[in-house]
């Protein structure tokens, strides 16, 4: 699933040549993938927005339109947002087509289906329940430490639940939970609400870390990820445990250990995570 790093990834590719464009038209050929308003209002009402910014919010990749309006895609498991000139051959499982007063066009693209495209205002997507409330960013600047491990203390749940939730953090699944624990040398069962603030700092240095350095390497393709253009990214062949159960720890060489936490494969070293 695509995490904050490659989402990011995928909005400042997509910036720089969909601001100023004009949405011209909608080819919706799967309506369910438009969650908010009904997929025919949904068609009616995009249709000639100006585009004004590209942006991410967690997992959302939120594309701001006139008249306040955002154009909200979210990439679920495999969901693949491309701009790509109107001549190229459709993809099968292409959901959504959005033509460009340029002659290019931003198509949807989603095999399993379990992403979703939303459009309204913000404050209307989130009385519609459409958009859940998410917490804070955890590269911004403005997110501390002391916030995070604030939010820890009020969790008898384990780190890495802890982490997943979008309301904790917004951005983080499964890769970078387990990429951000193993760095801060967390065991991913712990309770959230024993830790100290001392290993707080550390959880919020490995998470800025970690996901800063995927940003760099464009994301994670360890499945159906691909950027704008449809290219895979490179962190995949740098991660240090996601993926990697069974094999050797890259610092003190004991295999990975996994175990399903939160209902999700966790990889981990039992020795150099405590
Ligand atoms: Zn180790």
């Amino acid at each position: 699933m695509p995490e904050l790093p490659e989402v990011e990834t995928i909005a400042a590719d997509l910036r720089p040549h969909l601001v100023g464009r004009t949405i011209v038209r909608c080819d919706l050929r799967f309506p369910t993938i438009v969650r908010h308003p009904e997929p025919e209002l949904f068609v009616d009402l995009v249709a000639g927005l100006h585009i004004e910014s590209v942006r991410r919010r967690g997992k959302y990749i939120l594309i701001g339109l006139e008249h306040e309006r955002v154009l909200v895609v979210h990439l679920g498991m495999s969901g693949q947002l491309r701009l790509v000139d109107a001549a190229t051959p459709i993809a099968n499982h292409t959901h959504a087509i959005f033509d460009l007063d340029d002659g290019s066009q931003l198509r949807y693209r989603d095999p399993r289906r379990f992403g979703r495209i939303l459009l309204g205002t913000e404050d209307a997507l989130r009385e519609a329940r459409a958009m859940p409330r998410l917490g804070p960013e955890p590269i911004d600047p403005d997110f501390g430490s002391e916030e995070l491990y604030q939010m820890l203390r009020r969790r008898r749940a384990p780190l890495k639940a802890v982490l997943l939730d979008q309301r904790t953090v917004a951005g983080v699944g499964n890769i970078y939970a387990d990429e951000s624990l193993h760095r801060a040398k967390l065991r991913p069962d712990r309770l959230a609400s024993g830790i100290s603030r001392k290993s707080a700092r550390r959880l919020h240095e490995s998470m800025r870390e970690s996901l800063e350095t995927a940003i760099k390497n464009r994301g994670s393709s360890v499945d159906t990820y691909r950027d704008a253009w449809g290219e895979i990214g490179g962190q995949q062949e740098v991660l240090l445990v996601y993926g990697r159960a069974g094999e050797p720890c890259f610092t003190c060489g004991r295999p990975l250990a996994s175990k399903r936490i939160a209902g999700r494969t966790t990889v981990y070293c039992t020795r150099c995570q405590r």
